[in-house]
């Protein structure tokens, strides 16, 4: 677990120009930068993992660097080292969700009051803003009416939703999105080679894949995989052994038995599934999210572009294949009862059994 931690903190980006993603963020950010038109307040939302600290930090650097030839942070002024090794007086990180009391809310607003210490500006970033307590959101409020020249504020949140109205009136707002297949192979390419890891291009598929577009998934996937392998070349077979991920090829050939309703032959998939040590669980996620492409396709041929990024050129044609021997009807009621399935198991004494009842069931549709 360690190990995946440090990949993260060693590749986080350290210049605009490394963020991978998040484009619409970065442009509007660096082009407030050139221009001083830095706000006062922003709030970043959007799910976890998508680069919400790792940017709000930059944005610190970059406006408390002393070096103004670029809008990118030099990283060798005194500003940006003290950032970097998490010294800087005058970058405050507050975790709303263990910060809650009235001291927390106190303290906070004595130190908005004072001016930086040596930068030009201080730069509160509060993480999961919208877990702040009511009399700290109010004292936030109050000052983010008139706040303080040389106060910034980032509010990062997953929940945007639960932040009040009148605080979201008074930032700037950038909505954070998943990265997409092609970014997260993108920058995990760029990690293996800086590792001087080998690693196919197939490997590194499957744990983008499986990150579902969420960067710091995908690095602490990588992390775990370098750890266990050491200087061989990293294959899909070590990517399933040690994440325990489930190659969505095994979902496929599984879908083959469920079209020719050979239950006797799925059953006992499952069964040498279970006995290689796979989790379950695992295999019928996978099963599920693959079915719900059957029945996209199934729907409609053109919605193929809406999965065409997760298969290869193959897979998508197997797919297609497979979609065209189900009934819409028994598509539906197949991802259903996969569901069902999938919820009982992880409440079950014996998840076999419910995997091999929906087995059953679904092949004497
Ligand atoms: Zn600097």
């Amino acid at each position: 677990m360690e190990n995946s931690q440090v990949i993260y903190r060693k590749y986080r980006p350290q210049r605009f120009s490394e963020v991978v993603g998040q484009e619409h963020v970065i442009k509007t950010l660096i082009s407030a930068i050139k221009n001083s038109k830095v706000a006062h307040a922003y709030l970043f939302s959007g799910p976890r993992g998508t680069g919400k600290t790792t940017i709000a930090r930059l944005l610190a650097k970059a406006v408390n660097c002393t070096d103004t030839s670029s809008y990118e942070p030099c990283n060798k002024c005194e500003s940006c080292t003290e950032i970097m090794e998490n010294r800087a007086m005058d970058l405050i990180e507050i975790d709303a969700a263990s910060n809650r009391g009235i001291d927390e809310v106190r303290e906070l607003k004595e130190r908005i009051r004072f001016a930086p210490t040596h930068s030009r500006y201080k730069v509160f970033v509060i993480d999961e803003a919208h877990q702040l307590t009511k009399e700290a959101f109010n004292a936030l409020l109050k000052t983010l009416e008139e706040p303080p020249a040389h106060a910034i504020f980032i509010l990062a949140t997953t929940e945007a939703h639960k932040m009040l109205p009148t605080i979201l009136s008074r930032v700037q707002r950038f909505d954070f999105k998943k990265l997409s297949l092609t970014d997260v192979i993108k920058k995990l390419e760029m990690v293996a080679k800086k590792e001087g890891i080998k690693i196919s291009d197939k490997a590194l598929r499957i744990i983008a894949l499986n990150s579902e577009g969420f960067m710091r998934d995908a690095e602490s996937m990588l992390g775990q995989v370098i750890a266990f392998s050491g200087d061989k070349e990293i294959t899909i077979e070590d990517i399933e052994n040690i994440l325990g991920i489930v190659d969505i090829n095994l979902a496929i050939k599984f879908v083959d038995l469920l079209v020719k309703k050979n239950s006797s032959e799925a059953l006992s998939f499952i069964d040498k599934f279970v006995n290689q040590g796979y989790d379950l669980v695992q295999f019928i996620e996978s099963l599920i999210t693959y079915s719900r492409k059957l029945m996209l396709v199934r729907v409609d041929n053109n919605l193929s572009r809406l999965v065409k990024d997760e298969l290869s050129a193959e897979q998508l044609n197997t797919a297609l294949k497979q979609a065209g021997e189900f009934s819409l009807v028994e598509l539906s009621k197949i991802i259903e009862i996969l569901l069902q399935t999938l919820y009982d198991m992880k409440r079950s004494s014996f998840p076999q059994i419910n995997m091999e009842l929906a087995v059953v069931e679904v092949c004497n549709r």
